[in-house]
């Protein structure tokens, strides 16, 4: 039926494991922290749904206000009392669950699923459900993000009493990383109370195992990825994880839309991480920034183009191809700069790199929001060979303070960074075959860019006024709301 509903009363929970400022792991944190308010701003009545994480900062835990009616989740073959406590995050209502005798990993995310280390993540899923109760709020949308809250469309289909709820709520569920799936065992799913039929293939059955996301994908009324290229790549055996049978069969609920990133917050304008700050109109302080980032690395100021790497150092994110670059990179006279955590091998490698070429090759292991900020602002080029990239926001983040990216054509990268070599408006420099010898061509086509001034220049400003703010994209999520709840009519979008 075709009903009118003015945007402005629609009502969507986000439930995600990430949200900046309270707590952020990667992207999903940026999104989760940014998206919600920019679908405010619409019109919309979107607020979000988090963990109480025990590792959440005290200061910041001092501002939220426990509510006073208690949440009775079952699991089992018993009820956990819990608690919601409630914040605002620059005007976005924010409910957190704490459950009694049950804490979340300290850490966010497990480090291996069990019937354990699972639970809190059940138990939280139903207290979504749950949450009107004590927020005395209805949202017609539950919008879950990668598998840590898929199981909340999984409950609403075959659970063996919520999903009597399942009428009054529709859901989406946001892919931001194909690569994290939620495995686990069966019998570590039975106790949560999911009906015998979920264990199919047409179900939660993976392998002989559970796999959380895949059925979130199957109970799910929509599904997004964080870019459209992505949303068809994962439909291919190349990319798709396991999940592109899956996802092939279920593509007509399947769409792409681009990630924005908070153009408040990263604004090299007003940024407080900044020596000195600048806008497309007057760039050249830019110049102060890139002279405050040498002297962090405890080098002198000169000419050599700056390279930048920031990220977790994970095989997804390219580092192979990064570090057999590395040698050649020093011996093109450029700088190298990376901050990073993740996998040993690399931070044990790029630590001896920066070992063997000490004038050229900067390495900070861990996470370093300071440092970040710094070197998106006084880097020259950003590297990025991603093997795949769901959306990437490095890259946004980059373009906007006016570094050059340099990416491997997948995913987001290749929706978002426009090639100089093949337009007046090119942001960047793409390669698509996963080599080395790939990527140093890039990078040997970006040097010759840079060698010529006004060139080099024309192609900051492209990147400085391509608009990867939220604007359009929370529209796309809008239409979709309004198309989940049988809205015909979004002329106005
Ligand atoms: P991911 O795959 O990790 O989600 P994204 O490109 O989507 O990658 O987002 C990464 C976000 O995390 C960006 O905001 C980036 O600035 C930040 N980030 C990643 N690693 C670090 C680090 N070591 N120090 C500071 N910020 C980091």
């Amino acid at each position: 039926s075709i009903m009118s509903l003015p945007i402005d009363k629609i009502k969507v929970l986000h439930i995600a494991s990430e949200m900046h400022p309270i707590v952020k792991k990667g992207g999903l944190g940026d999104v989760v922290g940014s998206l919600p308010k920019a679908l405010r701003e619409l019109g919309i009545d979107s607020r979000v749904f988090l963990p109480m994480y025990p590792s959440i900062d005290e200061n910041v835990k001092r501002t939220f206000k426990r509510m006073p009616y208690k949440l009775y989740l079952p699991l089992e073959w018993r009820v956990f009392p819990a608690f919601l406590w409630k914040t605002d995050v620059q005007g976005v209502p924010v409910y957190l669950l704490e459950i009694e005798g049950v804490p979340f990993p300290a850490d966010v995310y497990p480090s291996n699923l069990n019937l354990n280390t699972i639970k809190p993540f059940f138990l939280f899923s139903l207290a979504a459900l749950e949450l009107e109760k004590s927020a005395r709020w209805h949202p017609q949308i539950f919008h879950l993000h990668d598998w840590p809250t898929s199981q909340v469309a999984i409950a609403l289909k075959w659970h063996m009493y919520y999903s009597s709820f399942s009428k009054s709520y529709d859901t989406v569920l946001t892919i931001h990383n194909l690569a994290h799936q939620g495995i686990i065992q069966e019998t570590d799913l039975m106790p949560w109370g999911i009906s015998k039929e979920a264990f199919s293939i047409d179900g939660l059955e993976y392998y002989g195992m559970i796999n959380l996301l895949k059925g979130g994908i199957i109970a799910s009324d929509a599904i997004t990825t964080v870019s459209p290229r992505y949303s068809w790549e994962i439909q291919t055996k190349e990319y798709g994880m396991g999940l592109d049978g899956v996802l092939k069969k279920y593509n007509s609920k399947l769409r792409g839309i681009l990630n924005g990133i908070d153009y408040s917050y990263w604004n090299p304008m007003t940024d407080p991480f900044l020596p000195a700050h600048y806008d497309i109109d007057n760039i050249s302080p830019k110049k102060e920034c890139r002279k405050a980032l040498l002297a962090r690395c405890g080098w002198g100021e000169d000419h050599l183009p700056v390279l930048i790497y920031i990220g977790r150092l994970v095989e997804q994110k390219g580092i192979d191809l990064l570090l057999y670059s590395i040698e050649s990179i020093v011996g093109h006279g450029c700088r190298l700069i990376v901050v990073g955590e993740g996998n040993e091998v690399y931070e044990q490698s790029l630590k001896e790199a920066s070992a063997q070429f000490p004038a050229n090759v900067f390495v900070k292991i861990g996470y370093d929001e300071e440092l970040a900020h710094l070197m998106y602002a006084g880097g020259d080029m950003l590297i990025m060979p991603s093997y795949f990239e769901p959306c990437g926001l490095i890259q946004l983040i980059a373009m906007r303070y006016g570094t050059v990216p340099i990416c491997r054509a997948v995913g987001g990268l290749a929706d978002t960074v426009i090639d100089a070599d093949t337009a007046h408006d090119g942001t960047g420099f793409l390669f698509s075959h996963y080599s080395s010898e790939a990527l140093l061509h890039a990078i040997g086509r970006a040097l010759g860019a840079w060698n010529s001034p006004e060139l080099w220049n024309q192609i900051v400003r492209n990147c400085m006024s391509a608009d990867f703010s939220w604007s359009r994209s929370s529209r796309e999520y809008a239409k979709l709301y309004l198309e989940l709840l049988g809205v015909s009519d979004f002329r106005s979008f």
